[in-house]
């Protein structure tokens, strides 16, 4: 990167909020820098789906009128901005999911956590790219053209949030947010070299998420450190009235675990089914080495058998699917979104499939062809029903194992970031690929990804997955952390190659 001489783009958000608070830098300041860096490397990474720079200029200056008025600042991210999946409802910008189906619609509320966002004085910079609805491990299937990787412009970045974790990488932003409904956080941090955590299911709500598979869905920080995706965690974290599946429960200290980061007597579990055969040499070596690093540092390493994870695959792709092709229904033309052929003179069905075929991708409709099959009558037990019940048997295995141990560990996804259209025409090649993901979101369980270094065999980053129980997310903090100290990677992205930068763009450090 060329030079940033104040710093800006590649400190940490925690670091930004304390300039802000003690008057060294402004947010308004800060946020420019990140526009500017947007503005730079756009051209080749595609990060983001619109970018608000006119209100999050605003919302910086609102920020550094508390500060300047002597106002305690609304939290310790207070002016530090953020980017923010194109999942979520935010008045006044269009909300697509990446999807034609919803090009142009302008939600007119916000979703708890972009609410919870402005409310803790974060400043919003723009929405960011994502496979259509969330479907998808590369963002290949967003109708506005994928996502490349900032370690390599020739791959993916992962997915389904990948312009939110590229654009980490990229440093456009300090801070990011995701949705994981089957790893859509985890898998791309792993791929980026960037930290991301699903929260145990229920704990941030889902109020104004465009609904993939709503008994899986999750929200949840992505940043570059654990420290600064705990700060995160707990400004989006906590009940909600509006979401009925919102946990009414205290918020799990993470912020405190994360700044522990110390794994003296912990019990770590490493999952015997999640690597071996079909596993990339390099992901098995970092995760090996990562799991030494936390036993020298005083935890116990255990072996976990959990035998029933095999079959999260094909519960996943058969609960998934069934849920999110009743949740499309919605997309019916009739209410909002795209509307193709009405003429006056045709029937309403005619309207729908023609909206329908033209609205969704090839991906999509996939799905939600699989989903309509799996519920409808005479095949709903078969497979709807049987997923439901691997679901349970998923579920056994997690709870059999944390009577054992506090922690279970395992590589965040088999391979490295592939190659852009690697994958494309096989979908079961890019659905395998989300086997280590998919048991925590089947479970609730809470999860997440941390750099564990870069693969000796392509030199790309390589993710750790720490998984914990219902309201344990403070142990994922506090092993990621501890992962974090030890391999040296809080500063994992600055080892990421230069980025062609765009020519009237200025380009920050
Ligand atoms: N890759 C998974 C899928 O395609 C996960 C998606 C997600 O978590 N939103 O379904």
């Amino acid at each position: 990167m060329s030079s940033d001489s104040s710093g800006i783009c590649t400190a940490t958000a925690l670091e930004l909020g304390r300039r802000i608070r003690i008057g060294e830098q402004t947010s308004t300041e800060i946020t420019r820098a990140f526009l500017e860096r947007i503005e730079a490397v756009e051209p080749a990474v595609h990060a983001f789906l619109a970018v608000d720079g006119e209100r999050a200029l605003v919302q910086a200056a609102a920020v550094d009128a508390r500060v300047a008025a002597g106002e305690p600042p609304a939290s310790p991210l207070a002016g530090v901005p953020i980017a923010v999946k194109d999942l979520f409802c935010y008045a006044g910008l269009p909300t697509t999911a990446a999807s034609k189906m919803l090009e142009g619609w302008i939600p007119p509320y916000n979703s708890t956590v972009v609410q919870r966002l402005l409310d803790a004085g974060l400043v919003i910079l723009g929405k960011t790219n994502l496979d259509e609805f969330a479907t998808g491990s590369s963002t290949e299937s967003s109708a506005y053209g994928p996502t490349r990787n900032p370690w390599d412009l020739e791959r993916v970045p992962g997915g389904s949030g990948g312009g939110s974790a590229a654009a980490l990488a990229a440093f456009e932003a300090p801070l990011a947010i995701g949705t994981d409904t089957g790893g859509s956080i985890r898998q791309p941090a792993s791929m980026t070299g960037t930290v991301g955590v699903k929260p145990t299911y229920g704990g941030v709500s889902r109020f104004g998420i465009i609904a993939m598979a709503s008994s899986l869905d999750q929200a949840g920080p992505c940043a570059r450190n654990a420290a600064d995706a705990a700060a995160l965690h707990v400004v989006i974290a906590g009940h909600d009235a509006a979401d009925s599946t919102s946990l009414d429960e205290p918020v799990p200290d993470v912020v405190a675990a994360a700044g522990a980061a110390d794994v003296t007597g912990m019990r770590i579990g490493v999952v015997s089914q999640l690597g071996g055969e079909g596993y990339a040499a390099g992901v098995e070596r970092c995760f090996t080495e990562s799991v030494e690093l936390l036993r020298q540092a005083g935890a116990e390493v255990i072996e976990v058998s959990c035998p029933s994870f095999a079959q999260a695959l094909a519960a996943y792709y058969l609960i998934m699917p069934s849920e999110l092709s009743s949740n499309l229904a919605r997309y019916d033309a009739m209410r909002y979104g795209l509307r193709v052929g009405d003429d006056g003179s045709t029937s309403a069905e005619s309207v729908m499939r023609r909206s329908r075929g033209a609205g969704f991708g090839a991906e999509l409709k996939r799905r939600i062809v699989l989903g309509t099959y799996a519920l409808s009558a005479g095949y709903y037990d078969a497979y709807y029903g049987s997923a439901q019940k691997m679901r349970t048997l998923i579920a056994r295995d997690f709870a059999a194992a944390f009577d054992r141990v506090d922690v279970l560990v395992s590589p965040v996804a088999p391979t490295t970031a592939f190659r852009l259209g690697e994958r494309v025409g096989d979908p079961l090649a890019m659905y395998k690929g989300d086997l280590c993901t998919l048991p925590a979101n089947l479970a609730g369980v809470a999860a997440g990804s941390f750099p564990a270094g870069r693969s000796p065999e392509d030199g790309l980053p390589v993710g750790f997955q720490v998984m914990a129980p219902v309201l344990g997310d403070d142990r994922v903090y506090r092993v990621g952390a501890a992962l974090e100290r030890l391999a040296g990677t809080a500063d994992f992205c600055r080892q990421a190659p230069v980025l062609p930068v765009a020519e009237n763009g200025e380009a920050s450090k």
